[in-house]
């Protein structure tokens, strides 16, 4: 693989794309970089494990045996047989022990529950309502979700979605985040594998952002944007329900799409066969990256739609999973601007990505 990019990198002047997905601009500067793989974490699986090697740790609250350290339990995977003594469990979904939002109402009336509706004033501020849970990926301490299998991880995304439709029936419930931290420099505070879900009474302005993008990307040219997103110079994998690809305008370097090949507006749609095959790919995509980059820490977020949709807006909002690995910082540019600068080239990154091969 060494100096698979190089070549293609050379002499390329910058670039500016544009970001039809999430409306922005990405500068692709390849003089400020080396060779893409050149990328590397610098410290190999940075997410402060103590003993990663040990199944078991008596101080954290995410494994078998510690429940009680935990906040309320919501659901556990496989559901609890009432004739079965056993109490052991794949996936746990909890609430958060520190949540940023809580859901318990106090007895005051909610004045607005939809700030976008209000009229513009500098100190706008509804109560802090919404869901804040935390899902367990497994029992085993020392066990990352891309070494789970297929099925396993699938579980995990079922249980995801199945969150997301219970915190949709709250109607206060606008928006829902699936996202993961893996590292503690990409913002995970305990090692457990776990992922966290939250539920928003409020639409975030990134998503919608890309709502807005999608709908003129439709109006303009009556496709989904992400339905024609195919690339083959960009594609790194697919599967029977899935592709992989770096986006066109990547914001990152390395960054990975994982897009259902059919049009669906939200994640928590798919049903037990795509969360397996979804599982595959999502293992594939955090192998290849942890075999390239030196286990990197890096952050995913599941892009989905708001409820409720009108059946317009199902037509140009397609979901899909955004993998960032976590190699360069944001600085003052990118908070200032919200542009990024991306110094390999997605061509390059796909390559890179495409080319090692790993078990599954
Ligand atoms: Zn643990
Ligand atoms: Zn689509």
């Amino acid at each position: 693989m060494a100096g698979a990019a190089e070549s293609s990198e050379r002499g390329r002047s910058p670039e500016i794309r544009k970001d039809v997905i999430f409306n922005r601009w990405i500068i692709f500067s390849p003089a400020r970089s080396r060779r893409p793989t050149d990328f590397k974490s610098k410290s190999s699986n940075d997410n402060s494990n103590p003993n990663p090697s040990s199944s078991y740790s008596s101080s954290c609250p995410f494994c078998m045996g510690n429940e009680h350290l935990c906040a309320p339990e919501i659901f556990r995977v496989p559901t609890p047989d009432a004739s079965s003594s056993t109490s052991d469990w794949k996936v746990r979904v909890i609430e958060n022990l520190f949540p940023a939002l809580a859901h318990i109402r106090d007895n005051q009336q909610i004045e607005n529950p939809n700030p976008s509706n209000s009229a513009p004033t500098v100190a706008c501020a509804i109560q802090g309502l919404g869901f804040h849970n935390v899902v367990i990926e497994t029992p085993d301490h020392a066990v990352r979700l891309s070494d789970l299998s297929p099925p396993e991880i699938g579980e995990v995304i079922l249980a995801h979605g199945k969150r997301i439709l219970q915190i949709a029936e709250d109607r206060l419930m606008k928006y829902v985040q699936v996202f993961k931290n893996h590292g503690a420099s990409a913002g995970a505070s305990l090692s457990h594998s776990h992922s966290q879900i939250m539920g928003l009474p409020f639409i975030p302005p990134t998503v919608s952002a890309r709502l807005d993008s999608m709908k003129d990307y439709f109006g303009a040219t009556g496709e989904c944007g992400l339905c024609a997103i195919r690339s083959e110079e960009l594609l790194i994998d697919e599967s029977a329900h899935f592709f992989s690809i770096v986006p066109y305008a990547a914001s990152f370097p390395f960054e990975i799409w994982i897009v259902p090949r059919t049009h669906y507006s939200h994640f928590h749609e798919l049903d037990d066969e795509k969360a397996v095959d979804l599982g595959r790919l999502l293992k594939v995509m955090l192998m290849k990256l942890s075999r390239q980059l030196n286990d990197p820490p890096f952050n995913f977020m599941i892009h989905t739609s708001p409820f409720p949709v009108t059946d317009y807006q199902l037509s140009y909002s397609h979901w899909f999973l955004q993998i960032i690995p976590q190699l360069t910082g944001i600085g003052g540019f990118e908070l200032g601007s919200g542009s990024y600068i991306n110094p390999v080239f997605p061509e390059d990154a796909a390559k890179v990505l495409r080319e090692v091969n790993v078990p599954t």
